[in-house]
């Protein structure tokens, strides 16, 4: 602002006050009108979104001919100081390649449009002293830069270079130093990559674990190491062109790909890939990246094609991001460690982007999005905190109209995680001000998210129920208030009823909401075990289905199709089948559900996918991987309506004529579409039934199993096909890492409309 208002000549004053950015403009009205027009095109940095800009007149200042930037007010600084993190920009890239410059192969360079923020900011304002390069002090070059307002390095907190800045260097193992100097330590970590070793890579948000993707041995080797860990690798390379050889990129993957959240990108795998087979088994994506730190840039330099680049951590824990913490803990994973001293104080995990109806949705935000706010369409009269979900978790703050999300934390049963959550709570209050007067948590009793909210003192909690807040978040990101026909399919949640909830129909808004159908319940036998093996929910559902007429005998066949894989911590088969069927005759510790992810569970174990989640939705997503396409064939379903109750959908039909096909041997591919075909039709029957019923249009999709492209993709076109309108996440993750937005945006809503 200021450098368009001195090229146009203009008197004044730009400063941030709590309601954004004022700007103070003396000057002609066609000059006037013309920097209004230039500050929403051509002038607006690349990183700058304005939301919305209302001019009023003012009163003239004599004597005011220069333009000036003012320091903020400090009760507004809170809203919009921290930004993220973001991949390193043209020019920037551009300087580190030129011989002449002072900063060139320089591993941190950055400017005002580039670089590392939330990652490294340990407190407001933000200015360099209250970040992680406050031990750096700047050459008299680099200030220059920092104190010019003409220049692009104007007030970019960690500008840097060989001189005054950060530097990289290569240990062993122990944390012996191999290589001291910058650039041959990089030349070295890629010679020792080329060779197939593992080595971890320090970045912007954490450590990476880094091994040639080509090399099928070094990929393995690192899973074993990893430990139990079954999740697809990311990938990363330095160019479009070089993913365009492994994977398919269309035009809107490309654009994502290079934005300066610089995310991963799930992409379709390219036929006869020269990709290990074990990075990425059971899924029909890789998960790619480019490179966003200068340092990959430089690394990439030395003969690299593709890497995998995991999270630096063991199974389930928070990613690493300290020095000493990486060589404690992964000294046994990497052959070696690429290190730097540029300290990162949040850890950030990569961000994870798919598409859904042709546009990019988030599976995973952090790293590039946090803390960027998502804006309600009213101010919250009291500031809140939503605790989240348990599984996925993030936690959100309100404030004034902007709801600030936390970056993807994890699972809270983990330790580690757990004491990150409650750590990062109290981070994310300080750097944004928020003094929460209202909690909001799960419905669920036993979360620990919800134990955590009851832990606080002197606020008003808030239960919220877990398939609502899903709705409640896509309500909130599209600026509706709703009522609108809310389908939710989900893993698990907590019901109103004390049952396990997982697809819902709901009459939601952001204030109530009344369920209108859901899935027909059946028994889940053995509480968290239910979710991981899944022989319980096939078995609960062929008695359900069959009725008096189960024999279990007559599913030998069937049952002798699932895996026997064995978790580490059960000591008997998972496919004992006699002992959960005497747990379901008897009811012992056994819940009714709705949840549709145990019967995609079911589903995947009966076609011979695997009869274990080593992770969430492992056999959901192994059973959409082998869908084929072109399938338009689909089972039969029951919607059961009855007096003073919920609508209820019935699969015992479907379930029958699936398991005929198995018994026929039609390929599971086929089986898998049939299947997936048969939901989207039922969920249209039922958003067509609560149309006709509440007089509502628009729905609105949320919930874990919607992270399932084929489904939702097929769901919407049908909606569409019928003149829904069809709304879903966008900002967001479907899955329960979007669930502490709808909790704060419904909290929010709820207390402005009290009386
Ligand atoms: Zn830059
Ligand atoms: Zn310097």
């Amino acid at each position: 602002m200021y450098r368009l208002a001195c090229r146009l000549r203009l008197a004044g004053a730009v400063y941030n006050d709590t309601k954004g950015v004022t700007i103070e403009l003396q000057g002609e009205e066609k000059t006037i009108a013309e920097f209004l027009a230039r500050l929403q095109s051509d002038d607006k940095p690349p990183l700058a979104e304005i939301k919305s800009v209302a001019a009023v007149d003012a009163p003239v200042i004599q004597g005011d001919d220069k333009f000036t930037i003012r320091p903020s007010d400090s009760q507004g600084t809170a809203l919009s100081q921290v930004t993220a993190d973001i991949a390193a920009c043209q020019d920037c890239l551009a300087e580190m390649t030129d011989e002449n410059d002072f900063r060139h192969e320089y591993p941190f360079i950055n400017c005002t449009n580039c670089g590392p923020r939330y990652s490294i900011v340990k407190t407001i304002p933000y200015d360099r002293p209250n970040t992680t390069m406050s031990v750096f002090k700047m050459c008299p070059k680099c200030a220059a830069q920092y104190e010019d307002v003409t220049d692009r390095r104007f007030h970019a907190q960690p500008v840097a270079c060989p001189v005054c800045g950060p530097k990289i260097w290569l240990t062993d193992s122990k944390g012996h130093t191999i290589v001291a100097k910058t650039d041959s330590s990089i030349a070295e970590a890629a010679g020792l990559l080329r060779a197939g070793k593992i080595v971890a890579i320090k970045g912007v948000g954490g450590f990476h674990l880094a091994v040639d993707a080509l090399a099928e041995q070094a990929v393995r080797r690192l899973r074993q190491r990893k430990r139990r860990d079954h999740k697809p690798f990311a990938l990363m390379a330095d160019s479009i062109e070089t993913i365009k050889k492994y994977a398919v990129v269309g035009e809107i993957a490309e654009q994502v790909l290079k934005s300066p959240q610089s995310p991963i990108v799930l992409l379709p795998k390219k036929e006869g890939s020269s990709i290990a087979a074990s990075v990425a088994g059971g899924v029909d994506t890789f998960g790619f990246m480019l490179c966003y730190a200068p340092l990959h840039y430089l690394l990439f330099a030395q003969g690299v094609e593709v890497l995998v680049m995991t999270s630096g951590n063991i199974s389930d824990e928070p990613l690493i991001c300290k020095n000493e913490t990486a060589l404690e803990k992964l000294g046994q994973v990497a052959d070696a460690f690429l290190m730097h001293d540029r300290e990162i104080y949040r850890q950030l995990d990569d961000s994870i982007i798919h598409f859904i109806d042709g546009r990019p949705v988030p599976l995973r935000r952090a790293r590039g999005y946090v803390p960027t706010p998502i804006f309600m369409e009213e101010n919250c009269r009291e500031d809140i905190f939503a605790a989240g979900a348990d599984i996925k978790n993030t936690f959100c703050f309100a404030k004034q109209n902007q709801l600030i999300c936390s970056e993807h934390i994890g699972d809270l049963e983990d330790a580690e995680v757990h004491h990150h959550y409650i750590d990062s709570i109290e981070h994310l209050r300080g750097l944004f001000e928020v003094e929460p007067k209202v909690t909001v948590r799960d419905l669920h009793p036993a979360y620990l998210s919800t134990q955590y909210a009851r832990s606080l003192s002197g606020v008003k909690i808030i239960a919220v129920q877990h398939h609502w807040a899903h709705i409640a978040s896509v309500l909130v990101e599209h600026g509706v208030a709703g009522p609108v026909i809310g389908i939710v399919c989900d893993g698990t949640g907590y019901g109103t009823d004390g049952a396990i909830w997982g697809c819902e129909c709901l009459i939601a808004s952001l204030e109530k909401f009344e369920r209108f159908g859901h899935l027909a319940y059946y028994d889940l036998p053995g509480a968290d075990k239910a979710s991981k093996e899944a022989i319980r929910p096939l078995l609960s559902l062929l008695k359900k289905s069959w009725g008096k007429e189960f024999r279990l005998p007559n599913f030998d066949w069937l049952i002798e199709r699932i895996e026997p894989e064995t978790d580490e911590n059960t000591t008997y088969d998972i496919r004992n089948t006699k002992y959960i069927s005497e747990q379901l005759d008897k009811g012992v510790n056994c819940v009714e559900t709705s949840s549709l992810g145990r019967v995609f569970d079911a589903v995947a174990a009966m076609l011979g996918l695997g009869g274990y989640n080593h992770f969430d939705a492992q056999l959901p997503m192994a059973l959409e991987a082998i869908i084929e396409s072109g399938i338009e064939d689909h089972y039969d379903f029951e919607l059961i309506r009855s007096a003073n109750k919920a609508v209820e959908l019935d699969l015992g039909k479907t379930l029958k004529q699936l398991i005929a096909d198995v018994k026929k041997d039609l390929p599971a591919p086929v089986i898998s579409a049939k299947f997936h075909n048969t939901l989207s039709i039922a969920l249209l029957a039922m958003a067509k039934q609560a149309r006709e019923s509440a007089k509502l249009n628009i729905v609105a999709l949320s919930g874990g199993v919607f992270c399932n492209r084929y489904l939702t993709n097929r769901l919407i076109e049908l909606l569409k096909r019928e003149d829904f309108p069809v709304l879903f996440n966008r900002e967001v993750p479907a899955n329960d890492g979007g669930l502490s937005l709808g909790q704060a945006a419904i909290a929010a809503a709820v207390m402005n409309h009290e009386s």
